[in-house]
């Protein structure tokens, strides 16, 4: 058979080398990440607290990229409200029986690659062998008493936690790395007046969103593209984490081609001007979760 004068060959001619198993292969492109490790991914476990518009997020990217195990802690039930930034919440799901955790968990599974516990309760109920069973923990809360729970619960446990924030148009993330011994918690950047503030529960720009009698519930603008942008970011570093620590532990370097985690920093996300900044976050000395542990 004569070639294709234009290419010069035929299609019989062309071998597809290995092309059938590199496509076969469901980690294959993120395999070929230098520096990465899809057994260490497979095996480790993340406690994810928070099953709302960033918890779905978080789930989604730690599922798609092959986590072996996701505890997922939330007491509330879907709301149609919910619907405009949770990628597992349909509308069948909206209902008083409900809850986030089980949606999540019976649709991210679907994925068939990562095993997810859902335990309906506070986080403060937690049991403690479930963080002994972990490798990292995420909070994708709106409260800060429960934040400041699972950071200090972290901490005891050598847990590097990853911490996310969202208020419509603005988000943040704040790593809580146990191991590295001179860089903050979340703890350490709570004034006694911060503390005021949180029983009087205000909103992270400061807003007060309930009084001290009649309590009126104000909710905080919410939308897909920054709890997407939160979400990813977050994984992200819960990512590297796993990939780096190791390698920390061992000599003080992280994973050289993965590169370190944000460290005594947290980084802001403005949408309204597209920007990402840097705030730089001081230890406490006498902070009382991070500054007694040896
Ligand atoms: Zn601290």
């Amino acid at each position: 058979m004569a070639k294709d004068p234009e290419r010069g060959f035929d299609d019989d001619d062309v071998q597809f080398l290995g092309v059938e198993s590199i496509n076969q292969d469901l980690f294959d492109r993120q395999k070929r990440l230098k520096g990465w490790d899809q057994e260490k991914i497979r095996t480790s476990t993340v406690l994810v607290v928070g099953a709302g518009a960033t918890g779905n997020e978080l789930v989604k990217n730690l599922t798609l990229m092959g986590i072996g195990k996701i505890y997922l802690v939330d007491f509330d039930n879907v709301d149609r409200s919910n619907l405009n930034r949770c990628v597992f919440f349909k509308e069948s799901d909206v209902g008083k029986t409900q809850f986030k955790a089980n949606i999540v968990a019976r649709n991210a599974m679907e994925y068939g690659r990562t095993k997810i516990v859902p335990i309906i309760g506070k986080i403060e109920d937690l049991k403690e062998e479930i963080y002994k069973e972990c490798n990292a923990t995420a909070s994708c809360l709106d409260n800060v008493e429960a934040r400041l729970h699972v950071n200090s619960y972290s901490y005891f446990y050598d847990l590097p936690f990853v911490d996310s924030g969202i208020d419509g148009w603005y988000g943040s993330i704040f790593c809580v790395i146990p191991q590295v011994r001179d860089s903050p918690c979340i703890q350490c950047g709570m004034s006694s007046q911060d503390l005021d503030n949180m029983f009087k529960k205000f909103s992270c720009t400061g807003q007060e969103i309930a009084k001290e009698e009649g309590f009126t519930e104000m909710k905080m603008a919410n939308i897909i593209t920054t709890t997407s942008i939160i979400g990813a970011l977050q994984a992200q570093q819960i990512v590297k984490i796993l990939l780096g620590l190791d390698s920390f532990k061992k000599d003080g370097t992280w994973n050289e081609k993965v590169g370190p985690p944000v460290i005594g920093k947290e980084l802001r996300y403005d949408g309204t001007r597209n920007s990402f900044t840097f705030i730089e976050k001081m230890k406490n000395p006498s902070c009382w979760v991070c500054s007694t542990k040896k």
